[in-house]
């Protein structure tokens, strides 16, 4: 199976699992963070990356409440571990920062830490809680910073029942150019 195809088979398959504390499951909000992606005309790739940035949730076995349980199921590493194989960092790098983003966005923006959902504070504090100073000092020297960041917000956004957005196949395109078979 090439892989735009197993990425298909994989929203098929786990898509209509719940995105545990969130009001939608784990394939409308991937197409919710594509969507607020494309609105701000990102780049393909960062599209792609906003489809995907949850694979990693998609892949793992642990069970769906992992966070009640104390586990950080470290999805950021799993997803783009994965798709290293089949793209570059511009897609990579976002994902596997988009929980640094959280704890980067927490440390210097004041209303952000307010407007997160209980299920993303939850699982903050086992992801070692707002960066220090030096910390976010570090972050910003990573050229993929900014696209970390642009994705974490759109993540958050993309936790809205019932929106209607683009499906999964109007992305095959842009997944067929972006991931390349191995
Ligand atoms: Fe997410």
């Amino acid at each position: 199976m090439n892989v735009v195809d197993e990425v298909m088979e994989l929203f098929a398959t786990r898509g209509h699992d719940a995105y545990v504390g969130e009001p939608v499951s784990q394939l409308e909000h991937g197409l919710q963070a594509a969507y607020f992606a494309e609105r701000e005309r990102a780049s393909d790739e960062l599209v792609v990356a906003a489809l995907l940035h949850d694979i990693g949730h998609l892949i793992h076995k642990l069970p769906e409440d992992a966070a009640d349980h104390g586990i950080d199921t470290r999805h950021e590493h799993l997803g783009g571990a994965w798709l290293k194989r089949y793209c570059g960092p511009e897609v990579t790098e976002p994902i596997r920062l988009h929980v640094p983003a959280k704890r980067y966005l927490c440390a210097t923006d004041a209303e952000y830490q307010a407007q997160l959902s209980p299920a993303s504070i939850q699982s903050l504090a086992l992801q070692g809680g707002p960066f220090k100073a030096d910390e976010v000092a570090d972050f910003e020297l990573n050229p993929h910073f900014r696209a970390a960041v642009a994705l974490r917000r759109w993540d958050d956004l993309a936790k809205i029942p019932n929106l209607e957005v683009p499906p999964l196949e109007s992305y095959r395109p842009r997944l067929e150019r972006v991931l390349r078979d191995a």
